[in-house]
């Protein structure tokens, strides 16, 4: 029993991870209605072409605010949802709004603007996942290629049949898949020549200017033909960094934080030189 109990190993109780079971438990409960009361919404932040500084897409990141009026941010109730099944539904909830965001853009004139949509891979393990996806653009007659799914390199699980199937069903319908947060995942990088990536999303973690892990990836992504989106930006510093070892794109709070669709525009150019 005690063997099993992860951090708290040798410790018959602790208060802390009560507390911490509790919190997880009444994120739990809260999450059972917040599709239908209405608490989710999104926000999104621009992905800027660092070579000219036009808007290419915008990432759609998920927001809650509960009944009783607290914010929980995606990195606490996310892997909680995870764990308890209920992120299936909430998935699925964000990407039926984010492709509805992205036809609203569409038709109002940014035909080219993309939309990324961060995907569990619990969501890739569901045999209905990129069914879904292609009936929800069928619906809106939205081009699969202005879809975008980031998946953590964390979560590959390149043993998972299913998930690996629906990577490639995925790239099939022709949307472009984008592994984020690279550079902090510990897998093999051969799941690279075997899964159907194109883009690398460099972690911010990398971010501070002049930093080698950013130029190597850099690097590395030209050679393997990869886009690379360097995410984190907050300096111009940072900025002339990256344009300068011709990394693509760029995303951060030098040029936007994330935002509610009503504040965004797609047509924005920021310039720093
Ligand atoms: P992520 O996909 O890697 O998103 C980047 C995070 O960095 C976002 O945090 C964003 O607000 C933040 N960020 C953007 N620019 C900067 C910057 O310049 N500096 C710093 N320090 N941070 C910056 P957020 O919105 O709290 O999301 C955290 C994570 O939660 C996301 O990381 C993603 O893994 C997950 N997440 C968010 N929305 C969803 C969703 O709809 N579905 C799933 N499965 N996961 C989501
Ligand atoms: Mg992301
Ligand atoms: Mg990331
Ligand atoms: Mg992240």
């Amino acid at each position: 029993q005690a063997k099993n109990a992860g951090k708290n190993r040798y410790q018959p109780y602790d208060k802390l991870s009560a507390t911490k079971q509790n919190r997880k438990l009444d994120i739990v409960n809260q999450l059972h209605h917040a599709i239908d009361n209405n608490e989710f919404s999104l926000v999104y932040q621009p992905v800027v072409k660092l070579a000219d500084g036009s808007i290419v897409s915008s990432e759609a990141l998920l927001r809650w605010t509960t009944k009783k009026g607290e914010t929980i941010g995606p990195d606490e109730f996310i892997p909680i949802a995870e764990n308890s099944g209920q992120i299936i539904d909430i998935g699925n909830w964000v990407l039926q709004q984010a492709c509805q965001q992205c036809k609203i853009w569409h038709d109002a004139g940014a035909t080219h603007h993309a939309m990324a949509i961060n995907v569990s891979s619990h969501q890739l393990k569901d045999p209905q996942f990129s069914k879904r996806l292609s009936d929800i653009l069928t619906r809106l007659s939205l081009p699969a290629a202005l879809i975008h799914i980031e998946i953590t390199e964390n979560s590959i699980i390149t043993e998972d049949k299913k998930s690996v199937a629906t990577l490639h069903e995925l790239s099939e319908l022709g949307t472009r898949l984008l592994l984020d947060d690279f550079g902090t995942g510990y897998s093999c990088l051969s799941y690279l020549k075997d899964l159907p990536f194109d883009v690398l999303k460099i972690d911010k973690s990398f971010m501070p200017a002049n930093n080698t892990i950013a130029s190597t990836i850099i690097a590395m992504g030209h050679e393997l033909n990869m886009e690379i989106i360097a995410e984190g930006i907050e300096t111009e510093m940072c900025y002339k960094f990256l344009k300068n070892l011709k990394c693509q794109y760029g995303q951060g709070y030098l040029f936007q934080k994330p935002v509610p669709a009503s504040e965004f525009d797609t047509f924005k150019r920021f310039n720093f030189d």
